[in-house]
C-alpha cells in the first residue's frame, strides 16, 4: 500500500488541515474511588494520526469510551468539530455517528452477513436507501480486501478478515474521526499486518485517527503525535521520533524499556 506521496509531503498535508476536531477540556472520571481520567486536556486536529501508549489500565480505552459517550464523564467538555457532545438523547445518538470506533473484539453482527453488517448503519442511522448502502458498502470492502467475502457470515472469515469489515463498517458511516482500542490485540500474529496496513493507508488519506495500540512500528511509520498515559493522566505528548529515542519521564522510560 504505497502512494506517491512522500511522509514529510503528508505531514505538510495534515498541517494544513489542522484546525481541531476533537476538543477534550478538562475531563474527569472516576470508578468508584478509583480516578481513571484526571482532567484530561487534550486536542486533536482535523487530518491528524495520534497514538495513544501506555501501560494496561491507564486509561487508554476509558479516554476513548468518553470521546464518543459510550462512558459518561463527571466534569469538563468534549467537542466535536465545534459541538460539545450532549450527555443523552437523539443529539447523542447524531454525534456518535461522527465517531467510529473499532474494537479489540471485533463486535460483528454474527447472524448477518457481511454486506449486511455494513449497511445496517447507513440504512438505520443515515437514513440512505439499500441500493445506495450496498454500493457504497461494496466500494469499502474493496478498499480494505474483503469484497469477495460479502455473502458470507463473520464465523465464516478469519479473524483479520472480520476486523477488516469493522473497520469498513465504520467507514461506511463517513465518520469525521476513527478510534481503534487495540484493533490488532486479538489476532494472530500473521494477521496483524493486514489490518495495520488498512489503518495505515486511512492515515495517509487524511482520516483522523486515535489508536491504542502496542505496536510500535505503527506507531512510528504513521503517527503524527503519541500520547503517553499512565495512572488517568497525559504525562508526555510528542512526535513519535522525539518519544522513542528521548523519553521524558521515568514512567515512559520504564514503559519503553518493557515493550521494545
Ligand atoms: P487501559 O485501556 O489503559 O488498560 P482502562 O481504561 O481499561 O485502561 O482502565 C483504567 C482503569 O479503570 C483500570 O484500573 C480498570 O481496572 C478500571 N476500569 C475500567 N473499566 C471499569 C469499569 N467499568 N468499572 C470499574 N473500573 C473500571
Ligand atoms: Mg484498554
Amino acid at each position: 500500500m504505497t502512494g506517491a506521496t512522500t511522509a514529510t509531503e503528508q505531514s505538510d498535508i495534515r498541517a494544513k488541515r489542522g484546525e481541531p476536531l476533537v476538543v477534550l477540556e478538562g475531563v474527569n472520571k472516576h470508578y468508584g474511588d478509583l480516578h481513571v481520567l484526571k482532567d484530561i486536556n487534550l486536542t486533536i486536529n482535523r487530518g491528524e494520526v495520534v497514538v495513544i501508549l501506555g501501560p494496561s489500565g491507564s486509561g487508554k480505552s476509558t479516554l476513548c469510551r468518553t470521546i464518543n459517550r459510550l462512558e459518561t464523564i463527571e466534569n469538563g467538555t468534549i467537542q466535536i468539530d465545534g459541538k460539545e457532545l450532549p450527555a443523552e438523547g437523539a443529539g447523542l445518538a447524531k454525534l456518535r455517528a461522527d465517531v467510529g470506533m473499532v474494537f479489540q473484539s471485533f463486535n460483528l453482527f454474527a447472524h448477518k452477513t457481511i454486506l449486511d453488517n455494513v449497511t445496517l448503519g447507513p440504512i438505520k442511522v443515515r437514513k440512505k436507501s439499500k441500493g445506495d448502502a450496498e454500493s457504497r458498502a461494496m466500494e469499502l470492502l474493496k478498499r480494505v480486501g474483503v469484497d469477495h467475502q460479502a455473502k458470507k457470515f463473520p464465523a465464516q472469515l478469519s479473524g483479520g478478515q472480520q476486523q477488516r469489515v469493522a473497520i469498513a463498517r465504520s467507514l461506511a458511516m463517513e465518520p469525521k474521526v476513527m478510534l481503534f482500542d487495540e484493533p490488532t490485540s486479538a489476532l494472530d500474529p500473521e494477521m496483524i499486518n493486514e489490518v495495520l496496513d488498512v489503518m495505515a493507508q486511512l492515515a495517509k488519506e487524511g482520516m483522523t485517527m486515535i489508536v491504542v495500540t502496542h505496536e510500535m512500528g505503527f506507531a512510528r511509520r504513521a503517527a503524527d503525535r503519541v500520547i503517553f498515559m499512565a495512572d488517568g493522566e497525559i504525562l508526555e505528548q510528542a512526535a513519535p521520533e522525539e518519544f522513542f529515542t528521548n523519553p521524558k519521564s521515568d514512567r515512559a522510560k520504564d514503559f519503553l524499556g518493557k515493550i521494545l
